[in-house]
């Protein structure tokens, strides 16, 4: 890329094109040129450099990507109606209604951008994506643009910088993923990455720089022994070093948290050939020469990603015992690889659309078709980020329609994305006519037949191993309906109860003046009156005294204040998944930790009190099973949480001394600790700790073990 930095006149880009294009319109792209200065000549960028810079590095970037004359006229005009007096009527009459076309779309684009909030994002990328189903032209310059900014991205405020970085990295680079263009994939994540995290991005430039010199003798010994078994087959091919790009190996360093030096990839051989089947000749050669490392090896002629990207890929054992990945490609595959989608609009001039590859546009319209289903715009992001950044898997109906799915996809997935009660009613699945658990994570090229049952419901655990947002959002939908039908139950019982203890009418339940105190609780009917009693939103308490005439009320009130409701001080931190505002808290009996199964107690007007799933009091209580909720953690937070555990030791100096240390140690803090001695010369520790999760417990309880004098660690439960 760096050679194209070059171009900084008109000039220069009309030489440039002409060396691919001979049959460009040189004269428009000087009179889009010439258009595009006047209008902007009052304005500066924000480097202090006159604002043509831009528009023309623009047209460069597109130049590079060999893209169509009108292509880069609209690149040179493309922000002359955003920023300028210029209206799309003069761009027509001047340029033709093609670049009218493209530069009123970037003007569409653009527009929105200047909204902040993560909404206002997905907005912008919806529109995004309308625009590149009507022309994808449009997409590629507003990427020229983008990566252009984002070049120059020094001269904002920091706040601004990260605010763009980021947008970048979630937004740009995933579609440029998708779209199969992998230089600018590199470059968006590259510039992003130095934007969000310099110093991380500093440490990197300087180790890789480091591996590269260490590396660079040892890797042209292993280039001459391929060249020469590869010249020795008589087979043409080129052989060179590439290195990772920079957010490429930190990504590896966060997905397999290993540090710098076990990535083994950073430094990988590429191995340029002409036909695919000498690409399967040379990796034949090379796992002859050296051991493969198993499960590397991955066959991407075979088995195209979803953007198209064609190569071999394995890993081998080189001579001095270090890891060695190879990537075996033609010479196309390598660039599609390099250029996706752009290759279809290399310097042909006319019509555009047939000329791209199906494929591409299979996945767009799936997403729009996506998009209009999918009404709130968020969900809508969170569903695009999802699929565009994994990787895909195409499966068959039994009829042999083809259905494309993030990787990882289960039968359960397939269900939903054909029909929503296809998968509500899903019971199980047969791939290839064999039968498989609903967790069976689809491969390419199975075929799926889905097996139903009428009145047959979704399950919680489904949402452990769906991919799709789709299959989620369905399934937390009923659990949402399910879990609102056993609160208004609850609900409606709750109050009936209520209002016979205060020896009120039953009738009253539905009556005009509850309603009128339900709303000043914000609740306008009486079933959401009900919800939010079951739930335990509201006391019913609270709403029922209301009803009682004046004298009564005081006195009943002392006798229910106990029953009032406390916001449980510990509810703080806890999440539930599938359940929204509810109150909950951790019950003090065994005090459960996230990790753990939990079950839930719908308690009166306390809302739901959370337990272990074996907890004692679960079995002693008479519990309504009404009343008990499937419920479960929620991960990703911080807190800690109480627990109460009992400490069996030796009677010996010291020992509270050493099982503080290895708490401190461990970052445990002690909430609460009584100590006393028995008559075997046994000391007895009850502590309150604060424990972060499961895990963290079972670590703490190993540890505290592993002193010496300790004889009994355990966790209490009641
Ligand atoms: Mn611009």
């Amino acid at each position: 890329m760096a050679v194209l930095r070059d171009i900084n006149t008109v000039d220069a880009l009309v030489d440039r094109v002409f060396s691919y294009n001979p049959e460009s319109d040189a004269n428009l792209l000087r009179r889009a040129y010439a258009f595009s200065n006047e209008a902007h000549y009052k304005q500066k960028r924000k480097g202090g450099e006159p604002y043509i810079e831009h528009p023309l590095a623009v047209a460069a970037i597109l130049c590079y990507m060999r893209m169509d004359t009108n292509s880069l006229a609209a690149g040179l005009l493309h922000d002359t109606i955003e920023d300028t007096d210029t209206t799309v009527e003069d761009i027509k009459e001047l340029f033709g209604d093609d670049i009218a076309f493209l530069v009123e779309s970037l003007t569409k684009l653009s527009r929105i951008e200047f909204k902040t909030s993560e909404e206002a994002q997905a907005e912008n990328f919806r529109k995004m994506l309308l625009a590149m189903a009507e022309d994808m032209r449009v997409i590629l310059i507003k990427f020229a643009d983008r990566l252009h900014n984002m070049r120059t991205l020094e001269y904002l405020s920091p706040e601004k910088r990260e605010k763009i970085a980021r947008e970048t990295l979630e937004i740009y680079a995933p579609l440029a993923n998708r779209l199969g263009i992998g230089w600018l994939k590199s470059e968006f994540e590259d510039l992003s990455f130095k934007f969000i995290m310099p110093e991380m991005y500093e440490q990197l430039v300087h180790k890789v720089a480091k591996k590269k010199e260490e590396q660079e003798g040892y890797l042209d010994e292993l280039i001459k022994i391929v060249e020469a078994h590869i010249k020795a087959a008589s087979i043409p091919a080129k052989v060179f070093g590439r290195v990772k790009h920079y957010y490429g190996i930190f990504q590896k360093m966060q997905k397999q948290k290993i540090p710098f030096e076990q990535v083994y990839d950073v430094i990988a051989l590429r191995i340029i050939t002409d036909t695919p089947s000498n690409c399967y000749g040379i990796l034949g050669l090379i796992h002859s020469l050296w051991t493969p490392v198993p499960g590397r090896f991955k066959d991407f002629i075979g088995a195209p990603k979803s953007n198209l990207y064609q190569s071999l890929h394995t890993t081998i054992i080189g001579p001095r015992g270090e890891r060695v990945e190879f990537q075996i490609r033609t010479d196309e595959m390598n660039r599609i690889a390099e250029e996706g989608i752009a290759a279809h609009w290399k310097y042909k001039e006319g019509d555009y659309s047939e000329k791209v590859d199906e494929k591409y546009f299979t996945w767009l319209r799936e997403l729009v078709k996506a998009q209009k289903e999918t009404p709130d715009a968020k969900e809508f992001l969170e569903e695009i980020k999802g699929d565009i950044s994994s990787g895909v898997v195409y499966v068959f109906t039994p009829e042999g329609d083809i259905v494309e799915l993030p990787q990882d996809a289960t039968p359960v997935d397939f269900a939903y994305s054909i029909h929503t009660m296809v998968g509500h009613q899903c019971i199980g699945a047969k791939v290839n006519s064999r039968i498989v658990p609903l967790r069976y994570q689809l491969q390419n090229g199975d075929t799926v037949e889905i097996v139903t049952s009428q009145g047959h419901v979704p399950s919680r655990d489904w949402l452990k191993f769906v991919q799709t947002q789709r299959a989620k959002s369905r399934i937390k939908q009923w659990l949402k309906i399910e879990e609102r039908k056993k609160g208004l139950i609850l609900g409606e019982e709750l109050l009936e109860k209520a209002l016979r203890r205060y020896n009120l009418s039953p009738s009253l339940a539905k009556s005009k003046e509850i309603l009128e105190i339900a709303k000043s609780y914000r609740i306008q009917t009486y079933e959401d009156l009900c919800v939010a009693i079951g739930y335990g939103r509201i006391s019913v308490h609270r709403i029922v005294r209301k009803l009682l005439p004046e004298p009564e009320k005081i006195e009943k009130e002392k006798v229910s204040v106990k029953k009032e409701v406390q916001r449980p001080e510990e509810s703080k931190g806890i999440k539930i998944e599938g359940i929204d505002n509810i109150m909950f808290h951790r019950s003090k009996c065994c005090y459960p930790l996230p990790g753990e199964r939990v079950t839930g107690f719908v308690t009166r007007g306390r809302g739901i009190s959370i337990h272990t799933a074996d907890c004692p009091t679960l079995e002693t209580q008479t519990i309504d099973a009404d009343r008990l909720v499937e419920v479960e953690w929620a991960g990703g937070d911080a807190a800690t949480y109480s627990v109460k555990m009992q400490v069996l030791t030796e009677d010996k100096r010291g020992l509270l001394a050493e099982l503080s240390a290895v708490l401190s140690i461990n970052n445990v803090n002690i909430n609460q600790l009584d100590a006393s001695t028995t008559h075997e010369k046994q000391a007895l520790f009850n502590f309150i700790l604060d424990i972060k999760d499961k895990h963290h417990l079972d670590e703490i309880t190993k540890k505290l073990s592993q002193i010496n004098g300790v004889i009994e660690v355990k966790r209490v439960k009641a």
